[in-house]
């Protein structure tokens, strides 16, 4: 006995700390209508009711700002983001109930488990941390019925995770989908701003939505499925930037450092970081500079023909020949170089509600 665990130990230990590092997902359900040309099969439709028509369309279940349409200026204008995928089940049993099983999409460690269904609009949630080279992001599968992993577990791909349901806000058994979602994390120190910005308490610590910002997951397995040499960092830096903000360097920058793909440029001596983000807020490149910075302040936004808030959910605000940071921007600047020993500043939100202080600037991750 004492020989089998001398031999295997070893290997247990070399396969427990030697981190996947490559990220190449697979999809988290049986529903593959993504890789066939069928989108309208692979995302769950949302509930539109716009001008008095009545519609189901999918392209509300896909990444981006899909859903609330408004018109504007005349033209129709989707206002509101959603940062993941819902997929669609496949499996219903006669009562319609769901029964698709939820799988890991790459090997990973799971970090957050939350049973409470109420604790947010995510539902039942589970966080999965993967390895980018030597970064990590993470896969949030959302409204889950039931999960069957626990905190820190390892877990390869394909592993199981739980089963596709509807807990969360807004839901219903004909809507029933998994969201998924693949994204950054911005601040390792984020109890502490939710803490100094919101009154209610943070029931999902690192892993709260606030903290974590979805890329376009999908248009990243289609593009790895062209390409597979195509890695993560790759396909998000050749994303289209829409504004640009500089921001003073400090320690408590944490971007660059957590994720150093994002820079380009040499970052000894900087005094400044020019951040450069999709509409919706995702960063896709970062440079440093030696142009000083007292605050933060946008350098650049690209030609629109519509409202700078609409386009940005807020982050950006300001008529066009003089765009500035939103109330949004401000906030999520604050977050990326906060300093927990900033003296909390004036709650704004007095008497937000749990659930809105869970949720994304504007909610994005339903
Ligand atoms: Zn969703």
């Amino acid at each position: 006995m004492t020989k089998i665990l001398a031999v295997s130990l070893p290997l247990f230990l070399l396969l427990a700390i030697t981190p996947a590092k490559s990220f190449s997902p697979v999809l988290p359900t049986d529903n593959e209508e993504l890789f066939r040309g069928k989108p309208e099969k692979f995302y769950m439709y949302t509930d539109r009711d716009f001008e008095g028509v009545k519609s189901r369309p999918w392209q509300g279940g896909s990444y981006g700002f899909t859903r609330n349409p408004q018109r504007v200026d005349g033209k129709v204008l989707a206002t509101k983001f959603h940062e993941g995928i819902d997929v669609s089940p496949l499996r219903r049993n006669t009562s319609g109930e769901p029964l698709d099983e939820i799988r890991a999409i790459e090997s990973g460690r799971v970090v957050h488990v939350s049973n409470e269904a109420k604790d947010s609009n995510y539902g039942k949630l589970v966080v999965i941390e993967h390895q980018v080279g030597d970064t990590p992001v993470y896969s949030v599968y959302a409204h889950l019925a039931a999960i069957d992993v626990h905190h820190g577990q390892n877990i390869k791909q394909g592993g199981r995770v739980g089963r596709l349901g509807y807990t969360g806000e807004g839901l219903n058994q004909r809507r029933a989908h998994l969201h998924l979602e693949v994204a950054l994390l911005w601040h390792d120190q984020f109890a502490s701003w939710h803490s100094a910005n919101f009154p209610s308490p943070n029931k999902h610590g690192l892993y709260n939505g606030i903290n974590l910002m979805g890329l376009d997951i999908a248009g990243f397995y289609l593009a790895q499925r062209q390409d597979s040499s195509l890695t993560l960092p790759q396909f998000v830096r050749r994303q289209e930037p829409f504004f640009s903000v500089r921001i003073p360097e400090s320690p408590h920058f944490q971007l660059p450092r957590r994720y150093p793909w994002l820079v380009k440029g040499n970052p000894a001596g900087a005094r400044s970081w020019l951040v450069s983000f999709t509409a919706p807020g995702f960063p896709v490149l970062i440079e440093p500079s030696i142009e000083p910075a007292s605050a933060p302040r946008v350098a650049r936004v690209a030609p629109a023909k519509f409202p700078y808030a609409k386009l940005t959910r807020g982050l950006i605000d300001g008529p066009r020949d003089q765009p500035r940071l939103g109330k949004s921007g401000h906030k999520l600047i604050n977050l990326l170089s906060w300093d927990p020993a900033t003296r909390p500043e004036p709650r704004p939100q007095r008497g937000l509600s749990v659930d809105a202080a869970n949720r994304k600037f504007p909610p994005s991750n339903e």
